[in-house]
């Protein structure tokens, strides 16, 4: 495991002990999480947009339509915060104080870069669909230039980046634990449906299954 110190930006000072700053708790979550949010400012004013990503080394990417008003921000050189979370569980504690989440998160910080070479964005695009449903994107009608000139990817590289992990029981007070009310933790799981086949699928062809829901 590598460890990676963190920055002044980066160190946890609420519930320090929940921190990890090493590339594989980071690498770990951001590939566990389907989905994250980017948080940047545009005129003065700060948004947070949910967005799909992705990991490739140590670096994490994002895409959108080259028209995005996220995608065009975000690579113009501004720095962003991209987050993601999984929810593990509720806390159920005696008191409402103590109530609390089982989760495992990550921030990251950085400056976007904008991948401008088709064969690099072809490669990442590929990396992208492999993630949520592998093996898929060799079998899809091939993208054409319109498409690829229509999609910008972003990356960047988790050169600054932390992970809080909570887990385990409520952390009652004490004099509390006697209190005479349930306590303990509610897991959480998020579960794919059952596939819904589109009017065109007439027989022959296999749902894809996912890693992550
Ligand atoms: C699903 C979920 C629910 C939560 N609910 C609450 C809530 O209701 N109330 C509440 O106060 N907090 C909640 N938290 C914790 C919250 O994310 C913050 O960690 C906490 O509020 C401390 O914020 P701070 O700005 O004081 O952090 P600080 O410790 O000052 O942050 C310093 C640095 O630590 C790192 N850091 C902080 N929080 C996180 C994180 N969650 N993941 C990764 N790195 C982090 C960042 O690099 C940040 O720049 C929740 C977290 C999750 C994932």
């Amino acid at each position: 495991m590598e460890t990676k110190a963190p920055t002044d930006f980066t160190r946890l000072r609420r519930m320090h002990e929940r921190g990890h700053y090493d590339r594989d708790s980071v690498h770990a979550i951001l590939d566990a999480a389907p989905t994250c949010h980017v948080g940047h400012i545009i005129k003065d004013r700060p948004v947070v947009i949910p967005t799909l990503h992705w990991r490739e080394g140590d670096a994490v990417y994002w895409h959108g339509s080259a028209a995005s008003r996220m995608l065009r921000a975000n690579a113009a050189g501004g720095e962003v915060c991209l987050t993601a979370t999984i929810l593990d569980g509720y806390v159920l504690a005696r008191s409402g104080f103590h109530h609390s989440i089982n989760y495992r998160s990550v921030m990251c910080f950085g400056t976007p870069r904008l991948i401008t070479d088709d064969d690099e964005k072809l490669a990442s695009l590929k990396a992208f669909m492999d993630r949520l449903f592998p093996g898929r994107w060799d079998a899809l009608r091939p993208v054409n230039a319109q498409e690829l000139k229509a999609t910008s990817i972003l990356w960047m590289p988790l050169t600054e980046a932390s992970a809080k992990v909570r887990s385990g029981p409520p952390g009652d007070d004490p004099e509390d634990v006697t209190w005479p009310i349930w306590g303990g933790v509610l897991p959480v799981q998020a579960s794919a449906g059952a596939p819904q086949p589109d009017a065109h699928v007439n027989g022959g062809f296999v749902p894809p299954a996912t890693p992550l829901v």
